[in-house]
């Protein structure tokens, strides 16, 4: 399988070379260069088969010859055999039309555990096999470091640098990154928001003086790996409501677009999903974009889903290019635009493209306080805030009484207990795994998150070289 730019002028690489290069050169994102289809009998053929199976049965197509069949098996085993749930992602029904994917029972209690955990393996693998280092550089709103943390602490060939914005995440989104003693991991904490961070990572990745002495890779969901092994859980659940003989409909916490995109995946695979709901916060650039083709960034906004305050969303250049004819200079000519005046409209092409399978709700503070206490009440479910906003939007989208609504549930309520405590009057305990994190020794530096600071502070501890 071979990966393209969505601007047009990056090399053309393999999943391999994907998988170590996260942003390409030109600045834009690998995709495929076509979808892989699975018939109807494929997908079927899954039904029932475990995760880490399916989850080989998924990958393989993009991977190519990068990895052969067994070892992609041995590797999906280990990934998923880290969560502390049989079911890796469980289904849990609300009520007749509604379910909550479970995707918190990795080894942080994030939903990008699912990936990142297969991530980390990639990473260990290409680059023993290529005798390589990498420096991993990346900025979390809050649930990616974490989770980016736990997968590659102490694994060989690889070493991390994670900005957090300074006192906007959670306190157990903070203490599970620093109190990660592994020597390769650095944490950053930065004055100022995600996309700060998220800018002068970005910039670092186009700072070709910097790339000649660090060979440079990414974590944050403008890697293709981890984006890929997102697909595994639409399939799975689709497949556990009836699929592919009746569609599904997810509604999903969105903020870099990275999670709903590999919905969008699976659909152009095979995988028949009635619709796609994108529910975002009031950090809502992604609304507006998808209603009405308004794609400009405002100041963020904090609240209590922080994974989703961001105005800026990374893989929304996938859709786009996808959706938008695959123009790779036209798409470049766009995002330079958008970079210039941070405001730009979708073209009629992106709009007709995306508009059968996406749609986009905005859920407010109250609408997520709601969801939460409506669902301990009805249900006897505590779900934290992101997955209070998605199930909002869940029940706010207009779809036939016989689609079943899956809302994927993306943290552990646990990580935000003091917004599941306001709203339901309960305050979640942290699982026994977890439980001793306050008591552990944190270890961060703080920095401006001004580029040279950052980037002057990467070089002077950086093991790795280019
Ligand atoms: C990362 C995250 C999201 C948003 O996912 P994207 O792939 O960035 O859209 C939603 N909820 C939680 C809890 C997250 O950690």
């Amino acid at each position: 399988m071979k990966y393209v730019s969505t601007r047009g002028s990056a090399p053309v690489l393999d999943f391999e070379g994907v998988t170590l290069a996260g942003l390409a050169s030109d600045g834009g994102l690998y995709l495929p260069e076509e979808w892989p289809q699975f018939s109807k009998a494929e997908i079927a053929a899954m039904r029932g088969l475990p995760y880490d199976e399916v989850a080989a049965r998924v990958m393989q197509p993009f991977i190519g010859d990068a990895l052969t069949p067994e070892r992609l098996r041995e590797l999906t085993a280990e990934a998923y055999g880290r969560f502390s749930h049989k079911a890796v992602v469980p289904l849990v029904q609300l009520d007749q039309q509604h379910w909550l994917m479970e995707l918190f029972h990795g080894p942080t209690l994030a939903f990008k555990d699912v990936a990142l955990q297969m991530l980390g393996l990639l990473f260990e693998e290409f680059l023993s096999r290529r005798d390589q280092k990498l420096t991993l550089v990346g900025a979390t709103s809050g649930d990616t470091g974490s989770a980016a943390i736990d997968a590659v602490a102490g694994r060989d060939g690889v070493e991390i640098f994670m900005l957090h914005p300074e006192g906007r995440i959670s306190d157990v989104q903070r203490c599970q990154m620093t109190t990660v003693c592994a020597p390769n991991v650095y944490n950053i904490a930065i004055s100022g928001s995600f996309d700060d961070g998220q800018a002068a990572v970005k910039r670092m990745f186009g700072d070709e003086a910097l790339k000649d002495t660090l060979r440079l890779g990414a974590v944050n969901s403008i890697n293709w790996a981890r984006l890929l092994a997102q697909v595994v859980y639409y399939f799975t659940t689709a497949l556990q409501l009836g699929a592919p003989e009746r569609p599904v409909a997810f509604s999903v916490p969105t903020g870099n677009f990275g999670d709903v995109f590999a919905g969008y995946v699976a659909a152009k695979m095979g995988l028949p999903i009635a619709k796609l709901v994108v529910a975002t916060n009031v950090n809502d650039i992604l609304h507006r974009a998808l209603s009405n083709g308004d794609y400009s960034a405002g100041e963020v906004t904090p609240t209590a889903a922080p994974s989703m305050d961001i105005q800026v969303s990374s893989n929304f250049e996938r859709l786009l290019f996808d959706c938008g004819g695959r123009d790779g200079a036209a798409m470049a000519a766009q995002m330079a635009g958008f970079e210039s005046s941070q405001a730009m409209t979708l073209t009629d092409l992106q709009r007709s493209g995306s508009a059968d399978l996406f749609t986009s709700i905005r859920v407010d503070p109250d609408g997520m306080a709601q969801a939460m206490r409506r669902t301990h009440q009805y249900c006897g479910e505590i779900i934290d805030p992101h997955t209070a906003i998605g199930l909002d939007a869940a029940h706010r989208v207009e779809l036939p009484a016989d689609v079943p609504v899956v809302t994927l549930a993306t943290a552990h309520p646990a990580k935000f207990r003091d917004a599941v405590e306001r709203a339901t009057g309960v305050r979640p305990p942290l699982p026994t795994r977890i439980g001793d994190l306050f008591a552990r020794e944190e270890r961060c530096v703080s920095l401006p998150g001004d580029y040279y600071a950052l980037t002057a502070y990467v070089l002077e501890h950086a093991q790795a070289s280019a």
